[in-house]
């Protein structure tokens, strides 16, 4: 079976998530035939390197050994129970282990099956609390411009980037929008001196102050991507933002929820974003990496106090009766412990310390690039933000495709980028070498090249920039 061959079908029956399928009359399929470590491999024997962990999941590299081991054994003696009334040793061992390593206060696990649902959840279970709470009243909630929390319904209402969420508005809740810390929004103060990433962070609070002052009586949560908005481009802003909002939503008597789905286990350079503030949100929202990219589940973390409110008498009727039918995955529940069992054995946070240097000194040079407006990076997650005119900061018209010209241009030289509109990130996985490292950067400055030689336009008949 060739690359065409395995093309030919899927487009006749596969219908593919985010993407224009007009699109694959241009853009060959990448039809993958297996996974090893950080390389992935297409039908033709062609390799690609992962540097975005096959959508900000993997984290120990394709085909596992010792993952595979683990789910292996798991399928071998139990691959699913329901958990409503049944429990299993994967699900109560993975508990145990998330209390332990997550911020302290945050003992209960709720266990769904995606990203997307683990919001849902979240967003419920703090409007049910202030109801149980006798506080009917707080139900609205407060995000963050730019903010990605997923696409179900609930999820993509808190949402900011409209091309995912602009149609289906009659269907969608608004919440409050408060100014992103954006620390890319860095001004230039009267004295010639440039403000820190803290001092937007600063000055960007006061709206969310604001909000809260004005609002906190019709509010139940706010939630937050802590320290980096992914899908907005990887705009990331200063941990003073937290330690703020954190007070301020206790003073105002307003949950916090911290949606760690992207930046949770380690992307940000501790294990949780949530650390580098130094606090504990009331609800705690992880999935893409919990599996170390294996198996769809997500786990929202809460705290006694909350678990509490819900607490009593059947016919109180205070239960919190939301389930899925995959909850608590036994599968999917022994992979994430493998995946712990890992990060504790190889000390995986600190050993990342000298990835995120190479990382770094390997993107040094592109801050000189006529087109780069700015290149950041948190942890293991970096970003280079391209522009057409780097002096008056003119974007690139989303129109001339220039993400796309280059995700085929990094392809062609067997890296996977996924540029969000013309924001080229990395985010490998964990298992990468510091060759690999230069040598991602190198070809994707390569690619970047290439793809704003290309010809303007070229992709201007045929709908948004891919995502
Ligand atoms: C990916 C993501 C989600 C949604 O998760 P899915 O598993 O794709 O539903 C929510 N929030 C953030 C910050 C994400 O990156």
């Amino acid at each position: 079976m060739s690359n065409q061959d395995i093309s030919r079908r899927d487009l006749k029956h596969v219908w593919h998530p985010c993407t224009q399928m007009h699109d694959h009359e241009q853009l060959p399929l990448v039809p993958i035939r297996r996974g090893e470590g950080i390389w992935l491999e297409d039908f033709d024997g062609k390799r690609y390197l992962d540097a975005i962990s096959s959508w900000w999941v993997n984290l120990f590299g394709h085909a596992n050994p010792e993952l595979n081991a683990a789910l292996r054994q798991q399928a071998d003696t139990l691959e699913h129970v329901i958990l409503a009334g049944f429990t299993h040793e994967a699900i109560v061992e993975l508990s145990e282990r998330l209390v332990a390593l997550a911020p302290p206060g945050l003992s209960k696990c709720f266990y769904a099956d995606n990203g997307s649902s683990g919001i849902e959840v979240a967003l419920k279970m703090s409007l049910h609390a202030w109801r149980n709470l006798c506080q009917p009243g707080k139900t609205r909630f407060i995000a963050l411009e730019n903010s990605y929390h997923g696409e179900t319904i609930g999820a993509l209402g808190v949402t900011d980037i409209p091309l995912f969420s602009e149609t289906y508005r009659p269907m969608l809740q608004p919440p409050l929008r408060a100014p992103s810390p954006d620390a890319s929004q860095r001004r230039t103060l009267p004295d010639g001196s440039v403000e820190s990433d803290a001092d937007v962070a600063r000055r960007q609070f006061v709206a969310m102050e604001a909000l809260l002052a004005q609002h906190a009586h019709e509010v139940a949560a706010v939630i937050v991507e802590p320290l980096v908005q992914g899908a907005a481009g990887m705009r990331m802003y200063d941990p003073l933002y937290l330690t703020l909002l954190r007070e301020a939503c206790d003073r105002h008597g307003v949950h916090l929820i911290a949606d760690e789905i992207a930046v949770g286990f380690g992307r940000t350079g501790t294990l949780f974003a949530c650390e580098q503030a130094g606090i504990t949100p009331d609800f705690l929202v992880l999935s893409k990496g919990l599996t170390a990219g294996y198996l769809p589940m997500s786990v929202v973390m809460t705290t006694d106090a909350v678990y509490d409110v819900f607490y009593d008498r059947y016919d109180t009727l205070k239960g919190f009766l939301h389930s899925h039918s995959y909850t608590g995955n036994a599968l999917a529940a022994r992979v994430a412990l493998a995946s712990l069992d890992i990060f504790a054995r190889d000390d995986v946070v600190n050993a990342n310390r000298e990835r995120v240097r190479i990382m770094a000194e390997a993107l040094a040079p592109l801050r000189d690039h006529p087109h780069v407006l700015e290149v950041r990076q948190k942890g293991m997650i970096a970003a280079v933000e391209l522009v057409r005119d780097k002096a008056a900061r003119t974007p690139f018209d989303w129109r001339e495709r220039r993400g796309l010209a280059i995700f085929q241009a990094a392809l062609k030289r067997g890296l996977l980028l996924r540029p969000i509109g013309s924001v080229v990130y990395f985010m490998p996985p964990y298992v990468i070498t510091p060759e690999q490292i230069r040598w991602m950067v190198a070809t994707a400055a390569a690619a970047i090249d290439e793809g704003l030689a290309a010809p303007a336009g070229s992709w201007s008949e045929r709908g948004p920039e891919m995502a």
